[in-house]
C-alpha cells in the first residue's frame, strides 16, 4: 500500500473542464471518500490515478512515483500501476465459479495452482465468502457478487483500491451491510482506500476524510466532523449534512474564532472561520437543525411550516425571516402556522462570497 499524490491535476474533454487544478494527498492505509454530485468530475478523477486517463497538466505519484507527469513524458499505464478498482457494476463471469472469478487475474498473470488456491482463500475470506467458493455467481445476491468483485481485486494485492459508488446499485438495507463489509475490510486489510459516492450519509459513516468535490474542484478535504461543523464555504455546507446557511451582516468579534451573530431580535454565539474574520464580506451563518431548539423563553421568534416525525424527533422547518427558514429538531409535535421561540447554541460562519 502506498501514499498517493495528486498535484494540480486538470484534465478537460473538448472545452470542458471535468477535472481543474485538484490536489490531493492521501495517507499509506487512510479511507478517503470522494464526495460530490452527479458530474462533478469524480469518476474522471478515479480514472486518472488508475491510469485510463492521462491529466493534460499535473503531476500523480504513487508511493513517491510519478505515474503520471505530462510536462515529463511520464505515463505508466494501469497494470504497471497496481491499482484494485471495483465499479457498481462487478462484471463477474457467469459459467465460472466464485472462487474461479476471484483467481482469473491470478491465471492471467500465470501463478500456479497451489498459490492461487492459498491467496484466493485468502480473499475470500476478508470478504467473508468462503462458504460461496464453488457458487456460480448467478446464485448471489447483489451484495455478495460485490464482495466477490472485491475478493477478486485484493487477490492483486494491490497498493490501493478504488471503488466508484460500488454500492449504487443496492437496496438500503444492503449498503448498509456492504458499507460494514467494506469497512471491516479495511480494518483488517489496512488497505489505502478511496470510495467514490455522491451519497453524504455514506460518505460521512466510513470515511476518515472526506474530499468534497464540485464542477472538477476540490471545495474541502477534511474529517467528516470538521467538514460538517466548519463547511469552507457555501457548497460544503449546503451538501454536507442538512441546516440551512443564512446571510448575515451584523458580526462582533469575540476573541478567537468567536463572535455573535444578531439575527432578527436574538444575539447567537457562534463559531467563526479565520478568513471570514479577516474579511468581513458577505458573511453566512451555518445553523445544524441540532443546534436550535424550540424554547419559550427564545428571543427569536418563528413560525412553523412544517412538522414531521423522523421517530424519537421530530424535524421543523421554522421561518424566522422573509428568506429565512431553518430546520430545527424538538421533542414535541408543533402546529403549522404556529409561532414558537427558538434558542440557538451554537452556528458557523464563513464567507459566502468565495463561492
Ligand atoms: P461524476 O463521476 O462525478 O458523475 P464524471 O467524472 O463522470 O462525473 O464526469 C464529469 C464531467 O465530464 C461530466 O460533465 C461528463 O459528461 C464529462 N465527461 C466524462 N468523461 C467524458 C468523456 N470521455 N468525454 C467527454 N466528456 C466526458
Ligand atoms: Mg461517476
Amino acid at each position: 500500500m502506498a501514499d498517493i499524490n495528486l498535484s494540480r491535476i486538470t484534465k478537460s474533454f473538448g472545452d470542458y473542464r471535468a477535472v481543474n487544478q485538484v490536489s490531493l494527498d492521501i495517507h499509506d492505509g487512510e479511507f478517503v471518500a470522494l464526495l460530490g454530485p452527479s458530474g462533478c468530475g469524480k469518476t474522471t478523477l478515479l480514472r486518472l490515478l488508475a491510469g485510463f486517463e492521462e491529466p493534460d497538466q499535473g503531476v500523480i505519484a504513487l508511493g513517491g512515483q510519478a505515474v503520471a507527469d505530462p510536462v515529463n513524458g511520464v505515463m505508466i499505464n494501469p497494470e504497471a500501476r497496481n491499482l484494485g478498482i471495483v465499479f457498481q457494476s462487478y462484471a463477474l463471469w457467469p459459467h465460472m465459479s466464485v472462487a474461479r472469478n476471484v483467481g482469473y487475474p491470478l491465471e492471467v498473470r500465470g501463478l500456479g495452482r497451489a498459490e492461487r488456491e492459498a491467496k484466493i482463500a485468502e480473499a475470500l475470506s476478508i470478504v467473508a465468502l468462503e462458504p460461496y467458493a464453488d457458487r456460480s455467481p448467478t446464485e448471489l445476491s447483489g451484495g455478495q457478487r460485490q464482495r466477490v468483485a472485491l475478493a477478486r481485486c485484493l487477490v492483486m494485492e494491490p497498493r490501493a483500491v478504488l471503488l466508484d459508488e460500488p454500492l449504487a446499485n443496492l437496496d438500503v438495507h444492503l449498503r448498509e451491510t456492504m458499507q460494514q463489509a467494506f469497512l471491516d475490510f479495511h480494518r483488517r486489510a489496512g488497505a489505502t482506500m478511496i470510495y467514490v459516492t455522491h451519497d453524504q450519509a455514506e460518505a460521512m459513516a466510513m470515511a476518515d476524510r472526506i474530499a468534497v468535490m464540485d464542477k472538477g474542484c476540490i471545495r474541502q478535504m477534511a474529517a467528516p466532523e470538521t467538514l460538517y461543523r466548519e463547511p469552507a464555504d457555501h457548497m460544503v455546507a449546503g451538501f454536507v449534512g442538512a441546516g440551512a446557511v443564512l446571510p448575515i451582516g451584523d458580526v462582533s468579534m469575540r476573541g478567537a474564532g468567536r463572535c455573535s451573530v444578531r439575527l432578527g431580535d436574538a444575539a447567537i454565539h457562534a463559531r467563526i472561520c479565520q478568513k471570514a474574520a479577516s474579511n468581513m464580506n458577505e458573511l453566512g451563518l451555518c445553523l445544524r437543525p441540532e443546534d436550535v431548539w424550540v424554547d419559550e423563553a427564545g428571543t427569536l421568534r418563528g413560525s412553523v411550516e412544517d412538522c414531521v416525525y423522523l421517530g424519537g424527533r421530530f424535524r421543523l422547518q421554522v421561518r424566522v425571516g422573509a428568506d429565512q427558514v431553518l430546520p430545527v429538531y424538538a421533542t414535541k409535535r408543533a402546529r403549522i402556522g404556529e409561532t414558537v421561540g427558538l434558542v440557538i447554541s451554537d452556528g458557523w460562519v464563513f464567507n459566502r462570497s468565495e463561492v
